[in-house]
């Protein structure tokens, strides 16, 4: 429409200069004509006027003509260099363009409608492998980067799609093979191209190469698999959590329901429980210490504690972690394992090192230690505490008649029967051989004697039972001193007792001494 217009307006101007041109021509031919033949009568002089009127005629046309000719060609003077400055600069657009598509760092090609390639750029050369010249104006490109017959033709379905105006594909993967045989991922953004006439003239596609982004991907979510099965075979739990009061999980690992009971979903974001309320409240200043101390010197802790499990029965950790910084927020990571067992052992171990191997009973270092205990706190809060001191009586006689193995089963069975008889915060201990103490914190003087009485009463009504049914009469002599009347330390009270009970000997055996602080042994008769 536009076009037809342009190609009307020349022939309107042509006539619109040509019209009035005739129209004062032939006016200018009647009139002249006219005037001449009035005002001339001699032919001589009408010729000579017709003459000067052609020649007046010719040099005013002559001189509009040259006007108008001169106003044109000076117009398309103007209009020549305009144009060629406008296609100067459309040259120069067109030079920016193709060196920008050629130096973009994507790939970019574009196609004719019938799926040959008119583009081919830098980078569409160099994933691929395939030259300009190679690829350009032929439709080989697609067997060349797509050699599988199944995949060319659900790619070349998807060209053809955007070739027919049906939609615009963004992210499309697709794999090729380049010209050294690798495969090579990548993502299109295609769209149709449509000319001036709306009409599709072709399609353009913009590819990135996303290989290396899909690999490590890949491997990402590879490593992130291996490391759950990792985490969830320890024997363990692995936790993250957040450095607040209620040590608030974010993720814990599934092996927390061994060592809890709790599935993770329940302790992580404190759904069910918090970590903290599992922990013993009177732990948590320490824990929290430890863990403050080894963060400011940016290591690593360990801990153990006891915790509340979901069937309210107490088990052991053993945690190592360390301070980690997400973002701006400190968090904590690391594993949780379940040592009730080997702190049971460690228990057992440990009292096992402090009893007699034969007894059972306490054995001389740790009744020490304990007897020092016991007379730090009587100092402390000013109370009585005892101590006896106790000698089986001819003991060697049991060895030489019924042998070392019957004498063991007696010590075994006496230290059953005293231990059986004395409150439960008495210390019983084996001192060595058939020497025994006991330990009685809160006991007055009085009160010692009768428990010491008592004893000694009992051994004697109790004979000791041997494994061949034979049994052995038993008495024992007992040495009672106090704390701090016959001594302010644990071996000034040893000696004080063992002194009373060597009195108790020297008195006739199977009786019982209180020391004296002027040595005056009170003894208590036998019966
Ligand atoms: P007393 O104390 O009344 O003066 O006479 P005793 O015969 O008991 O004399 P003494 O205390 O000196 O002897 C202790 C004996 O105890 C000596 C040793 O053979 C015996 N004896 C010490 N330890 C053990 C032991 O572990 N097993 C056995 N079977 N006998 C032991
Ligand atoms: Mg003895
Ligand atoms: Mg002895």
């Amino acid at each position: 429409m536009d076009k037809q217009k342009g190609q009307g307006i020349p022939l309107k101007r042509a006539l619109s200069a040509v019209l009035p041109y005739l129209v004062v021509g032939w006016l200018w031919i009647s009139f002249s004509d006219l005037i001449v033949s009035r005002w001339f009568k001699s032919p001589e002089a009408i010729s000579l006027a017709q003459t000067y009127k052609g020649a007046l005629f010719v040099l005013v046309t002559g001189l509009v003509l040259f006007i108008f000719v001169y106003r044109q060609l000076n117009q398309d003077r103007t209009l020549l260099s305009l144009q060629a400055e406008q296609q100067d600069e459309i040259l120069k657009l067109n030079q920016f363009r193709e060196s920008i598509i050629d130096r973009a760092n994507v790939w970019i090609n574009v196609l004719d409608t019938e799926g040959k390639v008119v583009l081919w750029n830098r980078a569409a050369e160099e994933i691929s492998g395939y030259t300009r010249d190679e690829v350009m104006n032929s439709d080989v490109v697609w067997s060349l980067l797509y050699p599988d017959e199944e995949t060319r033709e659900t790619v070349l379905a998807k060209v053809s799609e955007i070739l027919r105006d049906q939609g615009e594909v963004v992210g499309f993967e697709t794999t090729i093979c380049n010209k050294s045989g690798e495969q090579r991922i990548i993502s299109w953004n295609s769209r149709s191209l449509k000319g001036i006439d709306d009409e599709i003239v072709g399609s353009i596609a913009i590819g990135q190469d996303v290989t290396d982004i899909r690999e490590a991907e890949h491997m990402i979510r590879r490593r992130d698999r291996q490391l759950l099965t990792l985490m969830d075979n320890l024997p363990g739990m692995a936790y993250r959590c957040l450095y607040d009061e209620h040590w608030t999980m974010k993720f814990v690992s599934s092996g927390c329901y061994d060592v809890t009971g709790y599935a993770p979903d329940e302790l992580i974001d404190n759904q069910v429980v918090s970590w903290a309320s599992l922990i013993d409240s009177t732990e948590n200043d320490r824990l929290t210490n430890e863990v403050e101390v080894a963060i400011g010197n940016a290591e690593p802790f360990s801990l153990e504690y006891p915790i509340e499990r979901k069937d309210g029965s107490k088990a052991w950790m053993w945690e190592r972690g360390r301070g980690v910084v997400e973002g701006d927020e400190l968090m904590l990571e690391g594993i949780i394992m379940d040592v009730s067992d080997r702190k049971a052992l460690e228990d057992e171990l440990s009292e096992m090192a402090t009893r007699d191997a034969l007894t059972g009973l306490l054995d001389r270092r740790e009744a020490s230690r304990l007897l020092d205990e016991e007379i730090g706190r009587a100092r402390r809060y000013e109370r009585p505490l005892a101590m006896l001191w106790i000698d089986i009586d001819h003991f060697k006689q049991v060895n030489d008649e019924l042998g070392h193995a019957a004498g063991d089963t007696v010590l075994r069975g006496f230290s059953e029967l005293l231990s059986s008889r004395v409150r439960q915060v008495d210390l019983v201990s084996r001192f060595g051989g058939e020497e025994f103490a006991v330990v009685m914190p809160e006991m007055s003087a009085e009160e010692a004697r009768q428990t010491a009485e008592r004893l000694r009463q009992l051994v004697s009504d109790t004979p000791q039972r041997l494994e061949n049914g034979k049994s052995v009469d038993l008495t024992i002599s007992i040495g009672v001193a106090l704390f701090p009347e016959h001594g302010d330390n644990g071996p000034s009270l040893i000696a004080a007792a063992d002194k009373a009970m060597y009195e108790a000997k020297a008195e006739g055996r199977n009786r019982v001494v209180v020391a004296s602080a002027d040595q005056a042994a009170h003894t208590s008769e036998n019966t």
